[in-house]
């Protein structure tokens, strides 16, 4: 038996680093939004008595260091389930280390698939329980849709979901450490604080404008991505109505109203970037392929 499910991207609406806490995470604040940009995972039932996986990308570990692994050992230890074996197959298509949480998206993906494989019935929420051990993200990639995610990620509450739009996701080739991120935040703090309040009243009216005009991610205060300003640039002379870092960056994202000046944008940002991805909101982190 095997059950496939499209494990989706996340990108940050807006991010702020409330404060850091006293056991060494941070408080955060994320109005976080599913898209449509999906690894495939594929989980079988064997008789090998192991967690294997494979993936077509080779720089991805396939041993347990691999978010996927972590998330199946999770899920037997909170089941009380001996695991009979299973095998994981990842297809990769969120660009990676890239502030996408395509990790987390695999992990969620792996709870969801075997929560189905075994008849389990656990609701979303004790799936959320599961996923919040193996990283702070994957309970989100879970629900997923759009949603505000407080304390360390994992305090998920929803907001109306965003209007219909085409989003230009765009990594340039360059790897961003996230612990050096939270540290540089520690050392020097943040020189601006986002309009939360302001955020969440344009969630709630659904007002486009008024969102991407607000997205702000305070990384950007301490996180240096080369060619961010001129990917920016590019983003808004093709009339995007905002542009904004997602997680940890580096990937930068468009939120277009227009899909046609989407693509122009995407063609241009070649020249920037190495992975450029047109893609649109999505309602679901995690999707069984029936
Ligand atoms: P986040 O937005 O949550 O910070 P990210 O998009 O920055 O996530 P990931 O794609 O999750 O980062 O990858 C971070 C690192 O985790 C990779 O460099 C990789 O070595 C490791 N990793 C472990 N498992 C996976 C997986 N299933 N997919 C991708 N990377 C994985």
């Amino acid at each position: 038996m095997e059950v496939k499910v499209k494990a989706y991207a996340k990108i940050n609406l807006m991010l702020d680093i409330v404060n850091r806490r006293n056991d060494g995470y941070h408080d955060l604040f994320m109005i976080m939004q599913s898209v449509g940009v999906y690894d495939t995972v594929t989980v079988t039932e064997n008789t090998s008595k192991k967690i294997s996986i494979t993936c077509n990308l080779k720089d991805i570990p396939t041993d347990s260091r691999n978010i996927a692994y972590k998330a199946a050992e999770a899920f037997f230890s909170a089941v009380k389930r001996k695991n009979k074996g299973i095998d994981i197959n990842i297809v990769k298509r969120i660009p990676h280390a890239a502030g996408l949480a395509g990790g987390s998206a695999d992990g969620a993906a792996v709870i969801v698939a075997l929560n189905r494989l075994y008849n389990t019935g656990l609701s979303d929420e004790e799936l959320c329980r599961i996923g919040v051990q193996v990283g702070a993200d994957v309970p989100f990639c879970i629900k997923g849709g759009t949603l505000l995610a407080q304390g360390i990620g994992d305090v998920l509450s929803k907001v109306k979901p965003l209007r219909k739009c085409f989003i230009v996701l765009a990594k340039p080739d360059f790897d961003v450490n996230t612990g050096h991120a939270y540290k540089q935040f520690d050392l020097f703090g943040k020189t601006h604080t986002p309009d939360k309040l302001g955020m969440l009243c344009a969630m709630q009216a659904r007002d486009l404008n008024q969102i991407c005009a607000g997205m702000e991610n305070v990384f950007e205060q301490f996180i240096e991505v080369p060619n961010r300003i001129n990917i920016k640039e590019i983003i808004r002379k093709n009339h995007a109505l905002g542009c904004c870092m997602s997680g940890s960056g580096p990937t930068v994202f468009g939120i277009f109203e227009e899909k046609a000046d989407a693509q122009n944008a995407a063609e241009e940002l070649k020249k920037y970037a190495k992975d450029i991805l047109l893609c649109t909101p999505v309602s679901k982190g995690c999707k069984i392929v029936e």
